[in-house]
């Protein structure tokens, strides 16, 4: 059995979590769909076709515009032991290449879109199983882009011989007239569109000291409408918080990986779908469930790293309705992290000290806690963002101790 994809995602490509987007498209492109994805430059959307390219059964043809940029990422996907080649000019092993297509030796396969829409390249195809098609810089194929390529126009056919294999395009270019325009040329439906951004403005966060957590939980339950999730840190915890929770009268479950298969389906099958249902869960809740309309997340302790917090508490709020992201946290929970960081490998341990550290400054903090997220993903977000706690409910003082910090060093 071919591992799962957050195991894929960790194994190979060495990423704690799914940043942004890459989820939803991922997860598209597994299922089959054809996707177009608008995420900013530095966003990931290599990721979005390579990690397919490894899950999937058969070879991704990835069409990009510049050798030089096939040859980088050639490198960066061999480099972590993908098993990639490209097909153009410059590279001496075609006869090589052409048998590991056939043989179904490859994941990944980089081409130029002369080179994809050429007779002899179809015919090679044709012999070959093909997983996925990848559009990478998919504004050229448009004339309202800022680097029309009319080599681009010319794929058309080429997808469409397959019409079983997913397309996947992918750009930063996100103006509303190229957007369709792809759409239209590579045959994408609109509601394969998927556009990114970190910033998920719908999402209410707000972060609290940990004081009776199921009060607290009860609390909030009562106060929202709609399906939710709670996170809890461990199996045993989930079960007991679902336990307590099902006294507000609304429908709960637990949901772990330690549970029964069939247990595991049902569950996720009832909550995707309820309107009220509210599930406490690890983290193995969560992939590949596309539920749109979850108003709430909430974490019972403190997630292992921001990329995590951002992608589980980016569940809530899909369908760009008002949502909320509560995290509950305490001080041992640092002291727990403390200890987990002790007994990993040396060479991991700074690593995770400065993910737990980034966690004490978001928790700390007593300005706009979308700012310092938005920062970490390297955007320039503005000072204040109005739907947060600390924005909505400006602290008194600022409390910058570093607690966090301070745990960890204790
Ligand atoms: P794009 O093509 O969107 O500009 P890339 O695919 O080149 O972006 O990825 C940009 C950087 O982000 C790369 O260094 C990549 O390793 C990193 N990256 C991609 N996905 C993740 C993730 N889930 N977590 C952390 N880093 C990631
Ligand atoms: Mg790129």
């Amino acid at each position: 059995m071919r591992p799962d994809i957050p195991t894929l995602l960790h194994d190979i490509f060495g990423f704690p979590a799914f940043r942004g987007v890459q989820e939803q498209v991922v997860g598209r492109i597994m299922a089959g769909q054809p996707t177009l994805a608008i995420m900013p430059t530095g966003a990931g959307k290599s990721l979005c076709y390579q990690l397919p390219a490894v899950a999937l059964d058969g070879c991704c043809v990835v069409i990009s515009p510049l050798i030089a940029l096939m040859h980088d990422q050639l490198r960066a996907a061999q480099a972590v032991g993908i098993r990639a080649a490209s097909l153009t000019s410059v590279d001496a092993d075609w006869r090589e290449t052409q048998d590991r297509l056939r043989n179904g030796d490859l994941d990944l396969l980089y081409v130029a879109p002369e080179r994809a829409s050429g007779e002899g390249f179809r015919n090679l195809l044709r012999a070959t199983k093909v997983a996925l098609f990848a559009i990478d810089e998919a504004h050229c194929v448009s004339e309202w882009g800022h680097d029309f390529r009319p080599d681009y126009r010319l794929l058309r056919p080429l997808l469409d011989e397959f019409p079983q294999v997913p397309r996947l395009a992918l750009t930063a270019t996100a103006d509303h007239h190229t957007r369709d325009d792809i759409l239209v040329q590579l045959g994408i439906p609109r509601e394969g569109l998927i556009i990114a951004g970190f910033d998920r403005p719908n999402i209410r966060y707000a972060v609290h000291p940990r004081d009776g957590l199921p009060r607290q939980l009860s609390a909030l339950i009562a106060a929202s409408e709609g399906p939710g999730i709670v996170y809890a840190p461990t199996r045993a915890a989930t079960e007991k918080l679902a336990e307590t929770l099902t006294r507000t009268g609304r429908p709960t479950r637990a949901y772990h990986a330690g549970l029964d298969p069939a247990v595991r389906a049902a569950s996720q099958a009832a909550f995707i779908a309820s309107e009220d249902m509210v599930m406490v869960a690890t983290i193995a809740f969560g992939m590949g469930i596309d539920k749109p309309d979850v108003r709430f997340v909430a974490h019972a302790a403190l997630p292992k790293s921001i990329e995590g917090y951002y992608q589980e508490s980016g569940r809530a709020g899909r369908d760009g309705e008002p949502a909320q992201a509560h995290l509950f946290w305490g001080a041992d929970d640092f002291a727990r992290a403390r200890q987990r960081i002790a007994e990993l490998d040396p060479a991991r341990q700074q690593g995770e000290r400065t993910r737990i550290t980034a966690l004490g400054g978001l928790v700390e903090t007593g300005t706009c806690r979308r700012a310092i997220l938005l920062r970490h993903f390297g955007e320039h977000p503005p000072a204040t963002c109005g739907n947060c706690d600390n924005c909505l409910n400006p602290p008194a003082s600022i409390d910058a101790t570093e607690t966090a910090r301070k745990f960890l060093s204790a």
